[in-house]
């Protein structure tokens, strides 16, 4: 078979399995899918469209392509997704990175940013001083609740040479390939992947206090998976998606934990699902955090911030 043979064949396997307004998006799908199986790229695909395909090629090509008409999500296949720049193993027991949460990135960033502006104006006004000791920056702390891949913590100290992060999830695995980012990523040293349950773990890590605790938590009330799309309901994992009966549970433990384990001053940053706009900030201003909603780039609401009072 071609090459162009082989697409043509994937792309009737495609559409045969989805519905009919993603038609664009499978051709797209299997020329990126042909790409990374062969490690070609795509212009060299179209342009030796008429040449011979190796029959192992031809036919590990056409086995990714049933998968993904099982609807099983193109970043399974392939075991990679891009988030905030870089580039993260995925698997089917972590969530795969949404571009709606590199909102959060940016905000808990942004906050870092604030916070090391004030700590170089604290250094500026020890040396004016001629204080005899210099001021060295402590390193600032975050907690990351249901890291999955690792692609919040990962993206926040790539940016932020003094953070450390702790970084729970419930599910080994998810933990093993976090740790593999980490390390592939060059951040292995400063971040703290632990086994550990949210819902019943009282001080995750060591330190006492936080700057910042930061989550994309699962937030679809249980009785909606069902309804999701099938690259959802049927392939990620249902701990990373299910937020109790009315989708808040752990939003609720996020602020009680909150309450003892972030400084005062320091920052709860969460994700919340497009029609938590009013609930979430609702249960932050019940815990005595002024809530902060943000849209994501559709327009929806997608995340809730919130500063510790004294
Ligand atoms: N944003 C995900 C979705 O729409 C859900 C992620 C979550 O529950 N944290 O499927």
């Amino acid at each position: 078979m071609t090459w162009s043979d082989l697409l043509r064949d994937a792309q009737t396997r495609l559409l045969g399995g989805m519905p009919a307004e993603t038609a664009a998006n499978m051709r797209q799908e299997a020329r990126q899918l042909l790409s990374w199986i062969s490690e070609k790229s795509i212009a060299w695909l179209q342009a030796h469209g008429d040449e011979e395909a190796g029959a192992d090629i031809a036919s590990a090509f056409l086995h990714a392509a049933d998968r993904r008409a099982g609807r099983e999500p193109m970043a399974y296949i392939t075991g990679h997704a891009g988030f905030y720049g870089h580039d993260f193993e995925v698997g089917p027991a972590t969530l795969i990175p949404r571009p709606d949460t590199e909102l959060l990135v940016e905000k808990v960033s942004l906050f870092l940013d604030g916070m090391s502006d004030e700590m170089c104006a604290h250094d500026a006004v020890s040396k004016s001083n001629d204080l005899s000791l210099p001021f060295s920056p402590r390193p600032c702390r975050v907690l990351d609740v249901g890291t999955g891949s690792g692609c919040i913590p990962i993206s926040l100290v790539l940016e932020h040479p003094l953070l450390q992060a702790v970084s729970i999830d419930i599910s080994p695995d998810a933990l093993r390939i976090a740790k593999r980012n980490a390390d592939r990523l060059g951040v292995a040293d400063r971040i703290d992947f632990r086994l550990a349950d949210v819902l019943v773990e009282d001080s995750p890590g060591e330190w006492p206090l936080y700057d910042v605790i930061v989550s994309n938590p699962p937030y679809i009330p249980s009785a909606d998976i069902p309804a999701l799309m099938p690259e959802v309901a049927c392939h990620e994992p249902k701990a990373a998606l299910d937020g109790g009966p009315d989708g808040l549970l752990f939003y609720r433990r996020l602020l009680l934990l909150s309450c003892r384990l972030l400084r005062p001053g320091g920052l709860l940053a969460v994700e919340i699902g497009y029609d938590q706009g009013d609930a979430v900030p609702a249960l932050f201003r019940k815990a005595g955090f002024v809530p902060q909603l943000f849209r994501d780039v559709g327009g929806q609401p997608r995340v809730v911030l919130g500063i510790r009072p004294d």
